[in-house]
């Protein structure tokens, strides 16, 4: 195993020839690096309440090196492939995480990201009725790895509310990662990483922190409700429920239930209760403690769930985002003291942004549109058509947009040519612009769009069809809004690098999210794989 130092000391010349970054790298290295996630957090919220951040984000803004211009550059803006990208400095198209799901068997087989049959949940609590999770379908190794390659004494570990956030953001093989049950209100892991939960961790799960909320609501803080009226903060009930605060936690029951600890995972006192682990882990497993350079990945989920129901411009998302910025001030001080001060650097992104809510859209002069009843009318339809033009009596495609290639061969027919009739037939569908092929997409192209389809591609797990829906179009109905399109308000995110040798600044250039595990890498000195698809953006730090 090499070290940094080693590394230096075998091949000094060659290092400082080939590879000035390595220069740049600070005498000592940070004890330990942080790469915090905001799930659904859009670019803008920066600029939108910059003036209003007191704590965490106001001292990453003003002290860190803020790039404006940062984005995912894959189609497929959703939570487990951001992660994947963030966790590891490879597009899709190599870690394999194409989406937060996708089909195998010719489209017969559901896959969840980080579902794993061949490993056990490990809780406190006993039970647990989801399906294992781990880092198996990840095709790669990241950060967290080359970080244990390098000296297996480096600790990683990767937290978050969803299972896929903490997962995908610590790589293949770290120490550890710890994930929310929305049944029983704790923190669990799968014997990918542990045969028991740490005893700090159960007795961490066992002090019921959730409890504490139980027969209150999530009302507006002060802080947030002292800066209202504002123009791009609006109360956003659609007349979809009764949607204004308080909002109340669980069913009518009299102790805590599934309900409440679900409803909880919704509100803003999930992410106090992820930055509380963080605290707790960081403590007990001696974070930052020595020379060894430690990893945590933390990925906060309250923006996303907030995000889906009211929309960016809610009182409860101006809200969210308040707090976690008063959480994140009690982290940063919390590490200055166990870790010290300038003793450790992190990295402040998202896995994805997000569309405003539609109607919110239109209200403001801005096209806007969900799937409606026509649309799905038009979709439906198509099947026949398909039919009727290649012939009955056969599922050609299987789960939306995986070809049946039993029935292609058994018919002896030609896989593009489906293809391209299927896209036709799709594209004639006003909510959607265009239809990527499977054939078109295993060959890259100087194209925008098709390079972020293209670097989303996965031979055996992308479906042979990819649709591009219009722009500012949710292809979801009823209520709300999300993510998962190529366009700007999805790709565009916050990437905000502080701490340990790291200077105030701007940089307005593009970059990608891709960059930032090259970037730590070459921060520490560590041998990154040559083949990493990110680029080093310490030299644009100065
Ligand atoms: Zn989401």
């Amino acid at each position: 195993m090499k070290t940094i130092r080693n590394i230096f000391t075998i091949l000094p010349l060659v290092v400082l020839l080939s590879s000035p970054t390595l220069v740049s790298a600070p005498e000592s290295s940070p004890k330990l690096i942080l790469t915090i996630v905001i799930d659904q957090g859009r670019a803008d919220y920066m600029d939108r309440f910059g003036k209003e951040f007191k704590g965490g984000l106001k001292w990453m803004l003003e002290n860190g090196t803020v790039f404006s211009e940062a984005h995912h550059a894959h189609a497929v803006t959703a939570t487990g492939v951001g992660h994947g990208v963030l966790g590891t400095g490879y597009y899709p198209r190599h870690n394999g995480v194409i989406g937060n799901s996708w089909y195998r068997n010719e489209g017969s087989e559901a896959i969840n990201c980080v579902g794993d049959s061949s490993v056990r949940p490990v809780t406190t609590a006993g039970d647990f009725k989801g399906i294992p999770r781990s880092s198996r379908n990840l095709k790669v190794r990241g950060l967290a790895d080359w970080m244990e390659e390098a000296d297996p004494a480096s600790k990683t570990y990767g937290i978050s509310r969803k299972d896929r956030g903490a997962i995908l953001l610590a790589g293949k093989d770290p120490d550890g990662a710890f994930w929310y049950d929305s049944d029983t209100g704790q923190f669990l892991s799968s014997t990918h990483y542990y045969e028991h939960l740490p005893e700090w961790l159960n007795e961490f799960n066992r002090e019921d922190y959730p409890g504490q909320f139980f027969a209150k609501s999530w009302d507006i803080a002060e802080d947030a409700q002292s800066v209202l009226p504002r123009e791009d903060v609006v109360q956003s009930d659609y007349g979809w429920f009764n949607n204004e605060f308080p909002h109340p936690l669980g069913n009518a029951y009299p102790y805590p239930d599934s309900s409440f600890y679900n409803d909880f995972g919704g509100t803003p006192m999930m992410d106090a209760y992820l930055m509380e682990l963080a605290k707790r882990l960081v403590a007990n497993e001696a974070l930052g403690k020595d020379e060894i350079t430690d990893y945590l990945g933390i990925s906060f989920s309250v923006v996303d769930s907030v995000g889906h129901t009211w929309g960016p411009n809610s009182p409860e998302m101006l809200d969210t985002l308040l707090r976690l910025d008063s959480y994140l001030e009690d982290l940063f001080t919390f590490l200055d003291q166990q870790v010290g001060r300038d003793e450790w650097a992190v990295a402040l992104t998202a896995d994805h942004g997000g569309l405003e809510l539609p109607e919110y859209l239109n209200e403001t002069g801005r096209s806007g549109g969900r799937l409606d009843q026509q649309d799905i009318a038009c979709l439906q339809q198509l099947g026949e058509e398909f039919d009727r033009s290649v012939g009955d009596g056969e599922d050609w495609f299987v789960n939306g947009y995986y070809l049946n290639h039993t029935a292609v061969g058994r018919n002896n027919l030609r896989r593009e040519d489906l293809e391209n009739r299927g896209a036709k037939l799709l594209e004639s569908c006003s909510a959607i612009r265009k239809v990527w092929t499977r054939t078109e997409l295993e060959s890259p192209s100087d194209d925008y769009f098709h390079t972020l389809f293209f670097n989303n591609y996965f031979p055996g797990r992308s479906p042979n069809l990819m649709i591009q829906w219009e722009e500012n179009f949710y292809p979801s109905a009823g209520t709300g809004t999300g993510h998962g399109s190529p366009y700007r308000y999805d790709t565009h995110v916050p990437l905000i690098f502080a701490g340990k040798g790291i200077t105030g600044g701007r940089v307005d250039e593009r970059v990608e999210t891709v960059d930032i595990p090259i970037t730590f890498a070459s921060m520490l000195g560590l041998d990154a794989p040559a083949d990493v698809d990110g680029k080093n953006l310490l030299a644009k730090m100065k």
